[in-house]
């Protein structure tokens, strides 16, 4: 079968022919229907040597979806043929984070080297993937793989961003989204179908302020300086209740932490090296700064029904398996509009 991998350090990924797998005990053998392309995908990818711990070659894709094909021995609660999507972060499934559906947080997967497919493990990026679990498989039903695969992460992660901050997003407050690509054109859709706020998005390129508009957003300004006097101004001159920062680098968590009031929460999820100092003169009083993780299981069910009430919808471009590596060197050039869909 075809495969996307990343086969060398600093060189482009490449579409090669590997083995097709074969399920062992308890595992689910998908043929792929559709994958995303993140941009930790690209973080990875970036990563000298001494920092890659993903092993080499590395088949992408950590946004999947497909049909069940196989069933390994003893694996039961998906039917052949059903049409799934599949929930990245594994974990051991029975340590107390696990239990309660927070794989993201497995106390043993580290140790025990249980990797996320696209992260470790052979992802979604090939005609077929095996799935560990049918624990790691959510139901897509009549929802159209291609168009909810990037619900998986994009909108996992951002539900699970926001949803600790829903309380504080009263109306007439504001919340501000860094970064309407990927993630944050999904945030944007997430804070209008749950809060009453007010939802400014941020982006230096002026197509994703658009995108931004088009699923949502009241407003989309350019991520600079001149951006915080008019959150001051949009919010009675108070600032913004909830930062979500989707690039998290210097320049944005430093924008993020002078746009806040006291009380305000700024969650960084992009993974630049950014960070919010945390102190009694750094910061309005009682601001909480947070770095998430992906989401839970249960999470990742409420997400996919937003999406089957129309309340939410991801923006996608699609392209063919063998055109995979194109999706990357576009992701690079930041000319992607929402996510860009791998489809087998
Ligand atoms: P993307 O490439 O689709 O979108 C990034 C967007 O940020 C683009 O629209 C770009 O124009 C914009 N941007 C770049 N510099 C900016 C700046 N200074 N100010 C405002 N906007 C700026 O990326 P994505 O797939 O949405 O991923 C976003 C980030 O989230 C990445 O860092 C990714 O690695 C990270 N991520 C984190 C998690 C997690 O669990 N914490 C999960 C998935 C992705
Ligand atoms: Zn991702």
């Amino acid at each position: 079968m075809k495969a996307c991998q990343y086969v060398e350090i600093g060189r482009p990924p490449q579409v090669v022919e590997v083995d097709k797998p074969t399920p062992g005990p308890g595992e689910v053998l998908l043929r792929v229907t559709a994958s995303g392309a993140c941009h930790s995908d690209e973080f990875i990818m970036s990563l000298p040597e001494s920092r890659y711990v993903y092993g080499l070659p590395l088949t992408l894709g950590h946004e999947g979806a497909g049909v069940v094909a196989e069933l390994g021995e003893g694996a039961t609660g998906v039917e052949i043929g059903e049409s799934v999507a599949v929930y990245g972060p594994w974990g051991c499934g029975v340590c107390h984070a696990c239990a309660q559906g927070k794989e993201n947080y497995c106390r043993y997967a580290a140790e025990r080297g249980i990797r996320p497919p696209g992260l470790g493990a052979p992802g979604s990026m090939a005609e077929y993937m095996i799935v560990d679990s049918p624990r790691h498989l959510v139901p897509l039903g009549d929802l159209d793989p291609v168009a909810t695969v990037a619900l998986t992460d994009a909108g996992l992660t951002p539900y699970h961003a926001i949803k600790p901050t829903l309380p504080k997003l009263l109306p007439g407050t504001v919340a501000v989204v860094i970064g309407a690509g990927g993630l944050g054109h999904m945030g944007v859709q997430i804070l209008k179908a749950l809060t009453a706020a007010t939802v400014i998005a941020l982006d230096p390129k002026e197509p994703a302020r658009q995108l931004a508009l088009d699923v949502g957003a009241d407003h989309a300004l350019p991520s600079d300086e001149s951006s915080i006097e008019q959150i001051r101004s949009l919010s009675g001159g108070r600032g913004a209740t909830a930062v979500f920062d989707f690039v998290g680098i210097e320049t944005t968590t430093a924008l993020a932490a002078r746009m806040v009031h006291p009380e305000s929460d700024i969650v960084v999820v992009g993974v630049g090296a950014g960070a919010v100092p945390v102190g009694f003169f750094t910061l309005p009083f009682e601001v909480r700064v947070w770095a998430p993780y992906w989401g839970s299981r249960s999470e990742l069910e409420e997400v996919l029904e937003l999406a089957r009430s129309g309340a939410i919808h991801v923006e996608t471009e699609t392209f063919g398996l063998d055109d995979a590596p194109t999706v990357y060197e576009r992701m690079h050039a930041g000319t992607i509009r929402g996510r860009g869909i791998v489809v087998p």
